[in-house]
């Protein structure tokens, strides 16, 4: 068995991982590290077996708790989701993007550095990061993985200095690190406050759909599972040092999947007046700095790791309806206690 510490795990990628990892006749044994912030839940691991993992609550900017796990659990690798992830809270308070994103990064390579200098081989450690790294894109242009960095975000600038460190921490004290730069997620378990979630949401509740902008903002979507295996296969078969971009080839324009989402709901759910959501469709201030296109190459990852994904955006985002049509609760919950699907990110 694998002692694996997953940091986030709490969170929506993290808990989506943990359920594959733990999967069947899985060799892995997950510790979750997560402080439980508003996006931390940890109702999002009740389908798994208790025996399956250890949840610890905690913070990863805790040198002495990570000091204690790993003397305690003696880690074959670290799969490092934590983090502040939305863009628009990074725009009103960029302090805890700062302090989780650079300090806590930071925290778990010196740490694991100092267990794998102390001789624990075949550790790997590998760092979850986004392509806002690479900052927007014309058309016609793709992200590989040397395109140079030039984020645009609180958010992604504390994710691109945290990439710069997992990489320091290769090339000058040879820690195993291996980074992956993935595009936009969606799928079951998402905070309500990003794109998809909020859309499906307010549609349910008879509220406006915020589309910022004119809705022209393209992003590149990947259903979560996909990008999971992506991150497994990386631990098993990746090279240490080695940077891989994660993509699943479906740019779509924001006011796109704010249509779709509208009609499989149209057929799902439809309204009793048997009008159509999309009349629910408002057209608000764009995001300030708000990239226009990403769009990933992600080559590498399929000719050297044999990793493609397996859903595509129509079957994966009709899912991805029919879960939050089935987990009300799970989200009511949210609602009730966290977050109302207020507008964020405008205080500048
Ligand atoms: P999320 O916001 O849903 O989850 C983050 C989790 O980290 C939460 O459970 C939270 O409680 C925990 N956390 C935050 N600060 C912490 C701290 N100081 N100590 C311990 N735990 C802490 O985020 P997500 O969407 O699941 O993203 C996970 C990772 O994947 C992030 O690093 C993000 O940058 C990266 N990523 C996300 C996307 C996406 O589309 N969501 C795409 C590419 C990469």
């Amino acid at each position: 068995m694998k002692n694996i510490l997953v940091t986030g795990g709490c969170g929506f990628i993290g808990s989506n991982f943990v359920k594959i990892i733990t999967k069947d006749d899985s060799n892995y044994f997950p510790v979750i590290l997560d402080s439980l912030t508003y996006a931390g839940n940890k109702n999002n691991l009740s389908d798994l077996d208790n025996k399956s993992y250890i949840f610890v609550k905690g913070d990863i900017c805790d040198i002495s708790l990570l000091d204690w796990l790993f003397e305690k659990y003696c880690f074959d690798g670290v799969f490092h989701f934590a983090a502040e992830s939305h863009v628009d809270r990074s725009i009103d308070g960029p302090g805890e993007f700062i302090n989780t994103n650079i300090i806590g990064t930071y925290n778990l390579l010196e740490i694991s550095r100092k267990y794998y200098k102390a001789g624990k081989e075949n550790f790997k450690f590998i760092h979850v990061s986004t392509d806002e790294v690479y900052g927007d894109l014309d058309d016609g242009d793709y992200f590989n993985e040397s395109t140079p960095y030039k984020p645009s975000s609180p958010y992604s600038a504390s994710k691109a200095s945290s990439d710069h460190l997992a990489r320091a921490w290769f090339r000058t004290y040879e820690l195993p690190v291996m980074v992956t730069n993935c595009s936009n997620n969606y799928g079951p378990l998402q905070f309500p406050e990003k794109l998809i979630p909020l859309m499906i949401i307010n549609c349910l509740d008879l509220k406006d759909l915020p589309v910022y902008g004119d809705g022209q903002n393209i992003r590149d979507w990947l259903y979560v599972d996909d990008h999971c295996r992506a991150i497994k296969t990386i631990y098993e078969n990746g090279l240490v040092g080695e940077t891989y971009n994660i993509g699943g080839n479906n740019e779509i324009k924001n006011i796109d999947i704010v249509n779709t989402i509208c009609s499989i709901l149209d057929e799902l759910r439809p309204l009793e007046n048997g009008k159509s959501y999309s009349g629910q469709i408002k057209f608000v201030n764009d995001r300030p700095g708000h990239d226009f296109r990403y769009a990933i190459n992600a080559e590498k990852i399929q000719k050297e790791l044999n990793w493609f994904p397996i859903e595509s955006f129509e079957t994966g985002i009709k899912k991805t309806v029919e879960w939050y049509l089935k987990n009300e609760r799970w989200w009511r919950v949210i609602q009730n206690k966290t977050y109302k699907q207020e507008r964020l990110g405008e205080n500048i």
